[in-house]
């Protein structure tokens, strides 16, 4: 492949700075490195622009979609080994008596290959993006950016030694370092702070001075289900939400997933702080956790955006669903079919997912912004006719309508190839790992 396309005669779908979502037919895009040079609908500026850059490639548009790669806001590549050998249980059973002891005895392969079975999932179904909560830090990233995906990702930052957890600054300076220096920007860190009930209450400030100290973001679960409430209203007389601000672990960086059991004060605490909070509706449904009020929030003020959770607990990584059970679910509680607009659920699983991991030139199509993109083949039945092309891509669309995945500029997936993983390669290890693990 040549260093710069141009995107001919195509429809572009795109969340703008003006916070809506723009539709452009008979448009044309060039993108030279990494980088889009050229929106818009003159054929002559686009084929100049795409010549100064010398020999290009031309992506023809027919009956195609060009709009930004998903943001999974909140993934656990890695548990991708673990899909569908648990199943059809309450979130702690499920969590304390079937993943943690089989995470237990995993070895460094397979963080490795579960992480990019995950990621060849999440390219094949146009998402170029993850904030990923996982230990294995350096593991996952490396896998990252062998298959050229960008992710916010979690260090650890704590041992357990003899039953007490102790933090760990020489994993999260060593791997601050190693994103700053060895990922082509496509890494970004933060801290793993898991929840409210994992860790001893006098563990909290020392991790959130840690993060602060290293500048890391934190990525949290916050009140997932009652009774990870009614855990944290007995022990500390204070909502999750309320228990984890009075240590200042919740800023403008703080990426917190679900948030399903809100009062009107957790809501209030969320949106004041800056909170970017990921909702993951098949998740949540799977594990009877609840309905996050996606409207109470909207309402407060709270940044929103979207996530699969892992695919051992919803059991794919498939964000146009989590875009169409967004929407659904919302409207479905509230008894208003106007609410949660295919535009809102766009830009939430697109530009916000974005701005809540850290790339903030990400997730819009426009000249000067990273070439992060999917193109969506529409000549299909399930997509025909395409009547407004962002209902289409919201309540019609699916990853097998994805023909093609441009991250940093590069295809990593191109007319419904993989052109960085060894799928028979992972498919092999991944199997090794589920049979020694089940
Ligand atoms: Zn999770």
């Amino acid at each position: 492949m040549r260093n710069t396309v141009l995107f001919s005669d195509i429809t572009i779908v795109t969340p703008d700075m003006a916070d809506s979502v723009s539709i452009m037919e008979h448009a044309y895009c060039v993108t030279s490195g990494n980088t889009i040079e050229y929106v818009g609908v003159s054929k002559e500026e686009a084929t100049q622009v795409a010549e100064s850059f010398g020999e290009y490639d031309v992506y023809e548009g027919k009956n195609r979609i060009l709009c930004p790669t998903f943001v999974n806001a909140h993934a656990h590549a890695s548990m991708s080994i673990f899909r569908n050998i648990a199943d059809d249980l309450a979130l702690e059973p499920w969590l304390f008596g079937e993943i943690i002891p089989r995470e237990d005895k995993m070895i460094a392969k397979d963080f490795r290959y579960g992480h990019l079975l995950s990621l060849a999932e999440m390219i094949e179904g146009g998402t170029g993006c993850a904030a990923n909560m996982y230990d294995g830090a350096r593991i996952c990233s490396e896998a990252s950016v062998e298959a050229g995906f960008r992710c916010q990702q979690t260090a650890l930052g704590k041992k357990f030694i003899d039953g007490v957890w102790h933090t760990d600054e020489d994993e999260v300076r060593d791997f601050v370092d190693y994103c700053k220096n060895e990922t082509n920007g496509l890494i970004l860190p933060s801290l793993l702070v898991h929840s409210i009930y994992l860790y001893t209450e006098d563990f909290y400030t020392p991790l959130k001075e840690l993060g602060e100290k290293y500048k890391t973001p934190i990525s949290v679960h916050i009140s997932e289900t009652r009774t990870e409430n009614a855990n944290c209203v007995n022990q500390y007389g204070m909502s999750p939400v309320e228990k984890l601000d009075s240590f200042g672990l919740l800023t403008d960086t703080t990426v917190a997933a679900h948030c399903v059991h809100l009062s009107d004060n957790d809501r209030t605490i969320l949106a004041d702080r800056g909170v970017w909070v990921a909702h993951n509706p098949s998740s949540n449904m799977k594990l009877a956790s609840g309905f996050a009020d996606m409207i109470s929030m909207q309402k407060a003020g709270v940044r929103l955006c979207l996530g699969t959770d892992g695919a051992s607990s919803n059991n794919n990584q498939d964000m146009y669903m989590e875009m169409r059970l967004a929407s659904f679910m919302a409207k479905a509680t509230s008894y208003d079919s106007t609410v949660l607009k295919a535009s809102e659920v766009f830009r939430m699983a697109t530009r916000t997912g974005y701005l809540a991991c850290g790339f903030t030139d990400c997730g819009i199509i426009g000249k000067g912004m990273k070439a992060d993109l999917q193109i969506v083949d529409y000549d299909c039945p399930q997509m025909w006719p395409l009547g407004n092309p962002l209902s289409a891509l919201v309540y019609s669309c699916g990853p097998k309508c994805v023909e093609s995945t441009m991250i940093d500029g590069k295809f990593v997936y191109y007319k419904r190839e993989l052109t960085t993983i060894d799928m028979e390669r992972v498919k092999a290890e991944t199997s090794e790992s589920m049979d020694r693990l089940k």
